[in-house]
């Protein structure tokens, strides 16, 4: 049976409403706009706690001037409405002064983990997503905290944040959800036209074509190369960044400059055979919609003499 979660603005109405809710709970932080993706970390989280608690919240501090802070869209009351069909309990939809009651002095800085990939072109995007985590995080006091691996690189920015800050709470991944066509969701999908729409499939199959070349034993360096040659072959697509990580540290594998992982990204993927778990991520822009997408690949531990035929795979 779903119920309609309770809905709060201020800090003293969050506070009042989590005082009702004893028991465990699971915290998903969003910025509103929901999708199915935003709703599937509600279903999970409605299996690790006995409450379930969502933010909405367009935050300021991880948006650069330029960026598409004032275009986001803000949908409240169809959120509410979504939310209510996959069981929330209580919903936290906070206007920035609830956030920041005072001019914010204090900043986050991850470390060299967010000055890489979405970093690199957005450098103060996460510092202010550390910032607003921690933020809601300290007010909520969850016992777990789910985010999407569309975000990857988000994710690991928390895990090291929430390590090395000791801030107690459980970080849960998610898989990332995609519509049929395999376009992973996002809020920012309903900017696209009908054509960049249609062009927008060629992220997704660029990953898969880079998840393909790794199981025929290609090493980093040709899965990136692999990938982006999908790319460009769909034209029309202004690729930022295309690179292979270890999908448990984020340590950079392919496509640009490796940095030091901080404690608390994650461990390491290695197997004993040498095989590990890679991500391979692309940042790319289609019109002017700014896009990203990432898929798990199988890395071998040796690259195999197939590699320097990648090319033939179809
Ligand atoms: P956002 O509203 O874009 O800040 O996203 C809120 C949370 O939902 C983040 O943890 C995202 O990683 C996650 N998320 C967004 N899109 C997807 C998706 N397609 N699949 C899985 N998780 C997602």
């Amino acid at each position: 049976m779903t119920h309609r979660p309770i809905l709060t603005h201020t800090r003293a109405q969050l506070a009042e409403a989590l005082t009702k809710m004893p028991g465990t709970k699971a915290l998903v932080m969003t910025m509103g706009a929901l999708h199915n993706g935003h709703l599937q970390l509600v279903r999970e989280a409605r299996e690790l706690a006995d409450h379930v608690i969502v933010t909405i919240f367009v935050n300021p501090t991880q948006f650069a001037p330029g960026e598409d802070f004032d275009a986001y869209p803000r949908t409240l009351e169809a959120d509410m409405d979504a939310l209510e069909t996959v069981g929330a309990d209580l919903v936290w939809a906070p206007a920035p002064q609830d956030v920041y009651p005072t001019p914010v002095t204090v900043s986050i800085d991850p470390g060299p983990i967010a000055r890489v990939l979405e970093g690199k072109t957005r450098p103060t995007h996460f510092a202010g997503v550390a910032l607003v985590c921690s933020k809601v995080v300290n007010l909520v006091r969850p016992d777990v905290a789910l985010y999407g691996q569309k975000d990857a690189q988000q994710l690991a920015v928390l895990r090291t944040v929430f390590t090395q800050l000791d801030i107690p709470v459980r970080v849960h991944a998610v898989p990332i959800v995609r519509a049929e066509d395999g376009v992973a969701l996002s809020s920012r999908n309903q900017y696209l036209s009908d054509d960049e729409r249609a062009r927008a499939r060629a992220l997704s199959r660029s990953l898969r074509r880079g998840v393909e070349v790794a199981e025929a034993g290609a090493e980093p360096a040709v899965i990136v190369e692999q990938c982006r040659a999908v790319i460009e072959a769909e034209g029309g697509i202004d690729v930022d960044y295309i690179a292979l990580v270890d999908a448990g540290t984020f340590e950079i594998l392919a496509g640009t400059e490796s940095v030091p992982v901080g404690e608390g990204a994650g461990a390491p993927t290695v197997a004993a055979d040498g095989t590990r778990q890679g991500r391979l991520l692309i940042a790319a822009k289609v019109g002017t919609t700014r896009l990203i997408d990432n898929m798990e690949v199988a890395l071998h531990a040796a690259p195999c003499s197939c590699s320097t035929h990648a090319g033939d795979l179809a």
